[in-house]
């Protein structure tokens, strides 16, 4: 690295920490692949869920940013722009929602803003529910309805926050119940909030918890508050930044998993739809867009550029079909890492949809949460050429699987293989 980590700690914060003790500098990457600056090669089952949703370098979207960039970047928002529109009208219709209207933003943190923004004014409320253990962004609102507390670092919210139960159930007083008797409870306790406050505007979710360590609610479990919210009028703000385009492989969105709960009142998107480029938004139906009174704009919300990205970007992905990869090359890589697993003491639990998995890893005599396990299995398969990330509730004590959709079964093996290697070693 040539004193580059020196140089990083000297002029950036504290609070942005880089993984591996020896943190890693990534000079390029092809497909499924990428390289460091020593030019070591590793096997990528990480980038998938930050960035590059299909593939490293993929030459429709390198090709689309070039002529585009090399066209015209402008204003998307006080001039008319095509690939945006284009976009918008694909997006509306793969979302679900009826009469739906989309605005692009360049992050997940503002498009989670924007969504509390358009429910706080909708309802006329600052209450949210939001998940324990949940992430949805950085900024002072997102942070507000953060429930993963050691990424939320302030309590000075504009929001009053009520957080509910049913995110993770691998931990605390739930993790002996059936799908039905967690469900039963979980709906229990927002019954239970509920009687006690009045005009909430939203809750909002993300259908497999992303930064918590890939924790899946029991299918079925939002239909259930669903039903709860509607007695209520309260609005269902899904948070799809991880789990959209069809990442859990039997759906397109993480909310289908729910199905007689959908579709949200208000859908957010960002990461991979870009591959890389900075894309996030928000789809609502247009009642409920359309409920400020006042103008708001974004300069790079919608840039033609990140537009033109995210266009070639969802056509290679509908054309290869690979929510059907995620499905099949996921279904079978779970079950290797299952195997993998088994007789393996420190691992608690390995769950999963599609292509992101979690494993989650515990000290097996005090059965507590072991972030120094996680760690050393992080340190362990990047020796070996494989890079995964981690995640988790207040300890990050779990392993994140997430690699780019289009993953072949040559590549799943040989990544299993690596991380077997590392669970053993434990
Ligand atoms: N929501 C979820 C579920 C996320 O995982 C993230 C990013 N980790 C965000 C929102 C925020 O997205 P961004 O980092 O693009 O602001």
């Amino acid at each position: 690295m040539s004193g580059l980590y020196e140089r990083h700690r000297a002029v950036t914060p504290d609070w942005l920490s880089l993984y591996y003790r020896e943190p890693l500098e990534i000079t390029h990457g092809e497909g499924r692949h990428v390289w460091d600056a020593e030019g070591r090669k590793y096997l990528d089952f990480f980038g998938g869920i930050l960035t590059t949703m299909t593939a490293h370098a993929l030459p429709e979207v390198t090709k689309a940013v070039a002529e585009q960039a090399g066209r015209i970047i402008h204003s998307s928002t006080l001039y008319l722009n095509r690939p945006m529109v284009e976009l918008a009208e694909r997006i509306a219709g793969l979302s679900g929602i009826p009469d739906a209207r989309v605005f692009f933003t360049a992050s997940g943190t503002e498009a989670n803003d924007t969504a509390l923004l358009l429910a706080t004014t909708y309802r006329r409320s600052n209450q949210i529910l939001a998940m324990r253990n949940s992430y949805h962004g950085r900024s002072f609102s997102t942070v507000g309805i953060t429930g993963n507390r050691s990424w939320s670092p302030t309590s000075l919210s504009p929001l009053q926050t009520l957080y509910v139960h049913g995110g993770v159930r691998t931990r605390g007083p739930y993790a002996q119940y059936t799908d039905e008797r967690f469900t039963d409870a979980c709906v229990a306790d927002l019954e239970d909030l509920l009687g006690h406050t009045r005009g909430v505007a939203a809750l909002i979710a993300e259908p497999v918890q992303g930064v918590g360590g890939f924790t899946s609610p029991p299918d079925g479990l939002y239909a259930a508050f669903r039903r709860v919210l509607d007695r209520h009028g309260i609005l269902w703000i899904s948070d799809e930044v991880q789990t959209g385009w069809g990442r859990t492989g039997d759906h397109f969105w993480g909310w289908q998993a729910h199905g007689q709960a959908g579709p949200p009142d208000i859908l957010t998107f960002a990461k991979g739809i870009g591959n890389g480029m900075s894309i996030g938004g928000v789809v609502a139906r247009a009642e409920i867009m359309n409920c400020l009174d006042a103008h708001s704009i974004s300069t790079f919300g919608g840039s033609p550029v990140t537009m033109a990205a995210g266009l070639a970007n969802l056509s290679h992905l509908l054309e290869h079909d690979l929510q059907g990869n995620a499905r099949r090359v996921g279904g079978l890589l779970i079950e290797r890492l299952r195997a993998a697993a088994a007789g393996v003491d420190a691992v608690r639990e390995v769950r999963g949809r599609g292509l992101m998995i979690g494993i989650e890893l515990a000290d097996p005599v005090t059965g507590r949460a072991d972030p120094d396990a996680a760690a050393a299995v992080l340190e362990a398969t990047r020796e070996n050429g494989l890079l995964i990330g981690k995640g988790g509730g207040h300890d990050t004590s779990a392993l994140r699987v997430a690699p780019p959709l289009s993953l072949t079964v040559a590549e799943a093996e040989e990544g299993a293989g690596i991380l077997e290697q590392a669970l053993r070693s434990l």
